[in-house]
């Protein structure tokens, strides 16, 4: 049996064979059921590592599906179908991501056959090293990798869409495991966020490792700022902004040099404290970014009050800019509400040039994302900047 396993859940015969076809063609093994009954022991047995599913049937409908899925902890890829309204095929895609599941992609009747080509070519692609869901590491491991030095920083460059210039890098970690190579944080870092102490000698491990590795960048004249992700764990020691301060002092690096990446949906968990916290990192002119927006529930009011001085649209929406409208709509109203707001609004997860081109169109003000570079390691990253960039300061 092929490592790659569909399984096409649709009434619709025509439909079904089609995908089979397509999937036989790329010597895929694929699996049709059109009964509500045979799903779960179908899958169950078959275990696919791709499911492609019409979300209404006569016997059972797509919502139906996806919490049974959700029930067996199904790690397979998703790809919805429907003849129903677009809206209704992403609200139920936001549902399933918010069940667990990995939603790789919707597709409206009638179907777009080049689109439903590559978007299973794009699930058949041999695991690359960010495919590392299934390796398992335990929290003492990782307690051990942190004093252990195993921890990589790559750095990922961020331009002023406008004129390409180089402003920033965000510092994004990295575990050089000794037996499973290189993992990407989607292995350690929700494990790591449940035991605080854990999560704390990460994050201050990294944010070491960058000043550290700036003393060297700026001896070479590059004099950027840097983006380190702050797990909201964090925000309940009162001492964070003396210790970062601390920490920068150490290494002669200017606090407005340093932004701190916060995720929405956690900063509005314990507002007072973290109000107190974020206020007095932004007295020390430490800079703050609120990170993955779109993705919580903050309403305006509570964006209003925050210290705020960045917006980073989430890269679910920037990567479909081009080809969804709700998600340019999206992008366009959070680059409008963040400027109305006074922040810079960055846009993550860019990948071509026409996302790009539209992103400086609609007047965002910084990219980030693989076709500007992907994150790179120290010395690359430096190379990089010195080969594509003039420094700022
Ligand atoms: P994030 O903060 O949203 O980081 C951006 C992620 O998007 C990175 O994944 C980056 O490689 C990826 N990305 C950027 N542009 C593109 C693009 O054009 N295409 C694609 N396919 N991906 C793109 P990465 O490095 O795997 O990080 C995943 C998440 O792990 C981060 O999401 C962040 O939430 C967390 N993380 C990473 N480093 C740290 C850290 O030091 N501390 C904490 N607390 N969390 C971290
Ligand atoms: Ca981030
Ligand atoms: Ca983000």
């Amino acid at each position: 049996m092929s490592k790659n396993r569909v399984l096409i859940v649709d009434d619709d015969q025509s439909i079904c064979r089609l995908i089979a076809r397509m999937s036989d063609q790329q010597g895929v093994d694929s699996v049709i059921v059109n009964h509500a009954e045979f799903v779960e022991s179908t899958y169950l047995d078959y275990q696919p590592t791709l499911i492609v599913m019409d979300m209404k049937m006569p016997m059972l409908d797509g919502v139906e599906l996806l919490r049974m899925l959700e029930k067996q902890s199904c790690k397979a890829a998703i790809i919805l179908i429907s003849g129903i309204d677009k809206s209704v095929l992403q609200t139920t895609a936001h549902l399933g991501e918010s069940m667990g599941l990995n939603i790789a992609g919707v597709l409206t009747k009638p179907m777009d056959i080049e689109r439903m080509k590559i978007l299973l070519a794009q699930q058949y692609e041999p695991i690359t090293p960010g495919n590392t869901q299934t390796i398992k590491v335990t929290e003492d491991e990782l307690a051990q990798a942190i004093r252990h030095n195993e921890l990589v920083v790559c750095y990922q460059p961020q331009v002023y869409l406008e004129t390409g210039e180089l402003i920033a890098a965000e510092a994004l970690v990295r575990w050089q495991h000794p037996e499973h190579g290189l993992l990407f944080p989607d292995t350690f870092i929700t494990m790591a966020e449940n035991r605080p102490e854990l999560i704390k000698a990460l994050t201050y491990k990294v944010l070491e490792t960058v000043l550290k590795e700036d003393v060297e960048r700026r001896a070479r004249g590059v004099n950027l700022h840097f983006s380190v992700n702050l797990s909201a764990v964090l925000l309940n020691d009162l001492l964070l902004p003396d210790k970062i301060e601390a920490l920068l002092a150490r290494y002669q690096f200017g606090t407005e040099r340093l932004l701190l990446e916060i995720t929405e949906n956690k900063v509005i968990q314990n507002p007072a404290l973290t109000m107190d916290i974020l206020l007095r990192l932004r007295l020390k002119n430490i800079r703050l970014s609120i990170d993955d927006f779109g993705t919580g529930f903050s309403s305006l009011v509570q964006l209003y009050h925050m210290p705020f001085n960045e917006l980073k649209i989430d890269k679910s929406f920037i990567m479909k800019v081009m080809s969804d409208e709700e998600a340019a709509s999206i992008s366009r109203i959070t680059t409008d509400l963040g400027h109305s707001l006074g922040l810079k609004v960055v846009a993550e997860g860019i990948d071509d040039q026409p996302c790009f081109d539209w992103l400086k169109k609609i007047g965002c003000d910084i990219g980030q994302g693989d076709f500007i570079s992907t994150p790179l390691k120290g010395a690359d990253f430096l190379a990089w900047v010195e080969k594509h960039h003039f420094p700022t300061s």
